[in-house]
Formats: structure tokens, C-alpha cells, sequence
């Protein structure tokens, strides 16, 4: 194929779009890949579609490998199933709802979850159909509450999302695990640097959940990992205490007094108290925290992470425990809910709630008991600032200003494989045991070998496509422009012909026919009366990784070869350029 730049569907611009602030997302836009349509909502010009294909093809390659089938869903889809998990109050804002002409509630799926699990439900019903893997490259609505960085963070955007149908915990553990490793052979491919981490839902209990980081300083992620090779997202981290908290500082008006077996509603109503802060007015944890997680404390001392509401968090919800509660409203969890978590009546909760009035300042309330060690809290606050291990005097003082929020550098890893460092990361996978929560809601059930009636056990895997065109880009850039990975680029080789002399066009078009014809994609700069330095620079801002330039050389018989990546150049005689391109 040729790309004739005389009437290529481009404009490159010189200067950056006022609203771009990272790398990735200026050179898109002035390198004619995307063009924004809305705030989070991105056009992809022919180029931009180009390396977004070409994502989409190494993902689709490695996800057949694995024996996943391709399938496409609707992105307009009814609110019922939705309802019947719960997602479509727990989404919260971040889904685009939309009602029909007759009034019936729609959305636009965030994530397909659940109408994966029906047409699994619809046209499936024994052990002998599983295991099964499907999967979609499709588009996913999500009303994002900070849009951000051209394609990293959209409102529309390509996620390939696939799930896994399994009759038992081992068949899910091996579907998990193929995932896993078609996902390494992805972003291999893609040309990351990443890191694999334990997720948030890696706490929940037997399932497991990991997320594929691409390093990256403008990454939204943090996440900490040892020597001894544990990685984990911050978000994930549960270090124990080393020291028991004193609290003896607290002051008595801002400690929840709670009975020594503590029940659910124990807890909702501690998260529902209003407090006085020191300006006067009221808050709650409830209408302050975006999330809570609780840890229970056993008799044996072993600790449980009990994630008790978190809206629009997929990883986090995963047992269903109650109650994803919108801001200032804590919906009372079910007594089924109760009886999944047989600790919570049993165990202690101890419970201290922390409660987050803006991003800077955190008051915190704290059960004296928790000096015993009987169980702490941690949140976030609705900015997602994230506030884990929490120990009185080092990280907060008695006024509840918090001093560090975040597991420190140097701390020691919770397998003691040696002390954390943290880095910041793009978080382009993320892959998800997610059990029977959805096959429960849904009903989805098989028949086992002895006819017995089983509910099925499910895994979420997504990748971001979209997201990963632009994470590549912010990894694979210089001063002049993109640099893109061979696999990926829009084109194989960037033939730019200069001057004016009618043989040097000739001579580029039946070079460019020829590596056309040896099954290469060539980028033809065939444009008359357009300077060499400009051609250059659109050249080096668009980023193909090999240019050739036909041109002054020509009389002696030589082509110039330019590698975009070191930016260095060799004259290859005309006769061995071909061979010397494929
Ligand atoms: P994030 O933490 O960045 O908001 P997420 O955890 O909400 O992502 P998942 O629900 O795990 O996302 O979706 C699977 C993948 O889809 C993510 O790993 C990411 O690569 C991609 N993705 C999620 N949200 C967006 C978005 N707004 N724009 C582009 N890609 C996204
Ligand atoms: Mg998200
Ligand atoms: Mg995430
Ligand atoms: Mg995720």
C-alpha cells in the first residue's frame, strides 16, 4: 500500500493544542493522528486508525492464540441486566444513560460483564460447552470525571474486553492464567516497558486480580515494588502495622463509639454519623469517602480486607458486600451479604473511620481500641487520593492532618521480600478473577458430570486499545517528534523525494512501487513545491521508523536511509535499497 502524501487526508500543525499537556497527546494532535470532538471524545484520522489497527491486530492475534473466540456486542445496551448486578446505581455518574422514546432506561456499557454472562446463560448449559473464552474489540462509554490526556483517559474509547466460563476454581485458575500470559506476549509486542501488579481485588479474599502498568512518569497510577519481586498497585497494598496506633491523641469528640461485636449496621451507622469539623459544619465518612475498606481482624490474628462501597470500581466490589453506597447514602447490606462474610459477625471490626473533607485535609476517627491492633481503616478520598496504613503520629497528627498517605519508599514489602519503591505507571491491562458474582446475579448456571446444577465461575480480562496508542506514543517519542515501534507505525518505510528534478520523482514512485510490491506500507512524500526541510520535519514528527530520501544522492547512484530512532543515516546504493528496506 501507498500513501500518496500529495493527497493524504493530513495536516500536520507546528504548533501544540492549548489543551494538551503531555507529550503523547501534542504530537498526536500535531502529527494529524487524532482530533478532538469533545472533551474525552477523539476523531482518529486515517494515520491514527493506521497504529490503532495495528494495536487492535496484535491483540486479536494473541487473544486467538489462546483459543478466545471474537464476538461483538451492542455498546447501546437496557438497563436490566445492569440492575441485576447492581452496576447501574453502582457506576454512578461515570455511565452515559439515556432514555428511549417509549422512556425505558438504556446506557452505554462501561463493560460488558453482564452481557457476556447472558449470551453465555442463552445458549449454554452443561460442563461439556466450558471451558469457554470470548472476547470483543468494541467501544466502551465511560463519563469520566476528569478526561484527561487526549486518548489515555477518554469518555469513548477501545477496550478489548474478554471473559472466561469455567465450571470449577481450577478451570478458572488456568483460564486465568492463559490470559495472563497472552497479555505478556501483548504488551511485549507493543513494545512496553511494564510491570505486572497485584490490583485492588488481589485483596478480596481467594480471587485475584493483577493490572499490566506501562512505566510511565505522566502515569496515573502509582504502584511499589521490592527486589524480592513483589509489585503492587498502591491502591492493593495492605502492610501491616509495625507498631500498634496510639491513640491517645485523639480527641474524644471524633471517636466513633462502637459495641464490642460490632454488626453491619454498626458500620453504616458510623459511616452515616455527622461529625462537627472544626469550622463548624457537618460531614460524614459516607458522603466524603469514595471508598472504605474495612480490615477484619480474626481470632487468629490473620487480617481480611472488607471493601464496604465503592462506586464505579469494578475491582473492589467483587463479593458483593453490600452495598455500593452513592455519596451520603449508605445502602443497608443484604443479610445474604452477611452470611458470604461469617467473619464479619464473628470478628472483631474495631472500627475507626476515616472520613476525607477535601483532598488536602482528612479528619479521621479512630476507636481507641484500635491500639490493640484489632483492625484499622483505610479510604480514599473522591479524588482517588489514596490513603493506606495509616499509623497515628507518623502519618497523621491529632488535628487529623494527614503527613504521608501513601506506603513510603523504603517501607518493607508485606512478603518481606525487601523495601519498596515507588514508581508511577499507565494502567493498560487488567485481568480479574472474578468468580461467581456475575453468574449469581445473572443465574448463570451448568450442569456438572453428575447433573448436578452448578454456577458457573467467570474472568474479566481488559486491555485499553485506545489508551495503548497514546501510552506507546508518550514512551516513544524525542524533541522532533513520534517514534513509533515497527509493528506498530503507520507505515513500514517514509520515502520523501526532494527537489525539483523530474528523475528523482520518477525514480521515488517506482521505489515506492517496488517496496509496495515486496508487501510493504509506504509513506510517499510525492508532494511538488513543498521545501525538503518541511518534509523532513513532517517526516520526523510523524514518526515512521526508517525514512528514505530520494534526492542530491540520486547522481551517484545512492539513497539516503534514515533510522527515526537514533536519527542516524547511511547511503545504500539504489540497486540494494529494496533488499536492504523489507
Ligand atoms: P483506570 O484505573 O485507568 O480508570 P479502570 O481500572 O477503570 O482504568 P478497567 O475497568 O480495568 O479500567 O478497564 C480495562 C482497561 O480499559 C484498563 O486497564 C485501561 O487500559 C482501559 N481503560 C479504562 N478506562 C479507560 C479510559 N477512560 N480511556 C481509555 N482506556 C481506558
Ligand atoms: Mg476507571
Ligand atoms: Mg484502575
Ligand atoms: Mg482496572
Amino acid at each position: 500500500m501507498i500513501l500518496r502524501m500529495s493527497s493524504l487526508f493530513l495536516r500536520t500543525l507546528r504548533e501544540d493544542p492549548a489543551d494538551a499537556e503531555v507529550p503523547s497527546h501534542k504530537l498526536l494532535v500535531r502529527a494529524g493522528y487524532i482530533r478532538r470532538a469533545a472533551p474525552g471524545i477523539y476523531t482518529w484520522l486515517p494515520l491514527g486508525l493506521r497504529v490503532l489497527r495495528n494495536v487492535e491486530r496484535i491483540v486479536r492475534e494473541e487473544m486467538d492464540a489462546i483459543g478466545a473466540q471474537e464476538l461483538v456486542f451492542p455498546a447501546l445496551l437496557p438497563r436490566e441486566p445492569y440492575e441485576a448486578t447492581g452496576r447501574w446505581t453502582e457506576y454512578g455518574p461515570n455511565i452515559f444513560r439515556l432514555k428511549d422514546r417509549k422512556g425505558a432506561d438504556m446506557l452505554l456499557g462501561p463493560t460488558h460483564e453482564e452481557m457476556f454472562t447472558l449470551v453465555v446463560k442463552e445458549l449454554y448449559s452443561s460442563y461439556k460447552d466450558l471451558p469457554l473464552s470470548i472476547y470483543q474489540i468494541q467501544n466502551k462509554y465511560r463519563d469520566e470525571a476528569r478526561p484527561r490526556a487526549g486518548v489515555l483517559r477518554g469518555r469513548e474509547f477501545v477496550m478489548k474486553d474478554s471473559y472466561s466460563f469455567d465450571v470449577d476454581d481450577e478451570g478458572l485458575a488456568a483460564s486465568y492464567e492463559r490470559h495472563r500470559e497472552a497479555y505478556i506476549k501483548i504488551f511485549d509486542r507493543l513494545g512496553f516497558d511494564y510491570v505486572i501488579v497485584k490490583a485492588m481485588s488481589g485483596a478480596m479474599g481467594g480471587s485475584r486480580s493483577e493490572e499490566f502498568l506501562a512505566i510511565a512518569e505522566n502515569g496515573e497510577d502509582t504502584f511499589v515494588r521490592s527486589p524480592g519481586g513483589y509489585a503492587a498497585n498502591v491502591e492493593a497494598v495492605v502492610v501491616p502495622q509495625a507498631e500498634p496506633v496510639d491513640a491517645s491523641g485523639v480527641p474524644a469528640a471524633e471517636v466513633v463509639d462502637t459495641p464490642d461485636t460490632p454488626t453491619i449496621d454498626t458500620l453504616v451507622d458510623a459511616l452515616n454519623a455527622k461529625h462537627a469539623r472544626a469550622d463548624g459544619r457537618e460531614w460524614t465518612a459516607a458522603d466524603t469517602l469514595k471508598n472504605v475498606l474495612v480490615m477484619l481482624v480474626h481470632p487468629d490474628g490473620t487480617r481480611e480486607p472488607l471493601a464496604i462501597g465503592v462506586p464505579g470500581d469494578r475491582a473492589i466490589d467483587e463479593k458483593r458486600l453490600g452495598a455500593q453506597f452513592e455519596p451520603a447514602e449508605v445502602v443497608a447490606f443484604e443479610e445474604s451479604d452477611f452470611e458470604k462474610f461469617p467473619s464479619l459477625a464473628k470478628g472483631y471490626i474495631g472500627p475507626g473511620v476515616l472520613g476525607a473533607e477535601n483532598t488536602s485535609k482528612i479528619r479521621y476517627l479512630l476507636d481507641p481500641r484500635i491500639a490493640e491492633g484489632s483492625a484499622w481503616v483505610t479510604g480514599a478520598d473522591k479524588s482517588g487520593y489514596h490513603v493506606i496504613n495509616l499509623v497515628h503520629g507518623r502519618d497523621f497528627t491529632a488535628d487529623g492532618t494527614i503527613q504521608a498517605a501513601e506506603v513510603r519508599d523504603g517501607d518493607e514489602a508485606p512478603d518481606g521480600s525487601g523495601p519498596l519503591a515507588s514508581a508511577r505507571g499507565i494502567e493498560m491491562g487488567h485481568i480479574f478473577q472474578l468468580g461467581r458474582k456475575y453468574a449469581d446475579a445473572l443465574d448463570l448456571k451448568v450442569l456438572d458430570r453428575n447433573g448436578k446444577l452448578v454456577t458457573v465461575t467467570m474472568g474479566s480480562y481488559g486491555v485499553g486499545v485506545t489508551r495503548a496508542v497514546a501510552a506507546i506514543a508518550e514512551g516513544n517519542h524525542d524533541e522532533l517528534g513520534l517514534v513509533w515501534p515497527r509493528e506498530i507505525a503507520p507505515a513500514n518505510v517514509h520515502l520523501v523525494a526532494t527537489g525539483k528534478d523530474a528523475e528523482v520523482f520518477r525514480k521515488a514512485a517506482e521505489l515506492a512501487a517496488e517496496l509496495e510490491s515486496r508487501g510493504l506500507t509506504v509513506m510517499y512524500d510525492d508532494r511538488e513545491k513543498v521545501s525538503p526541510g518541511v518534509k523532513f520535519k513532517d517526516a520526523e514528527l510523524i514518526g515512521v521508523p526508517t525514512i528514505a530520501v530520494v534526492g542530491k544522492g540520486l547522481a551517484e547512484g545512492t539513497i539516503e536511509v534514515k533510522d527515526r530512532r537514533t536519527n542516524t543515516s547511511a547511503d545504500v546504493p539504489l540497486t540494494e535499497v529494496v533488499d536492504h528496506l523489507v
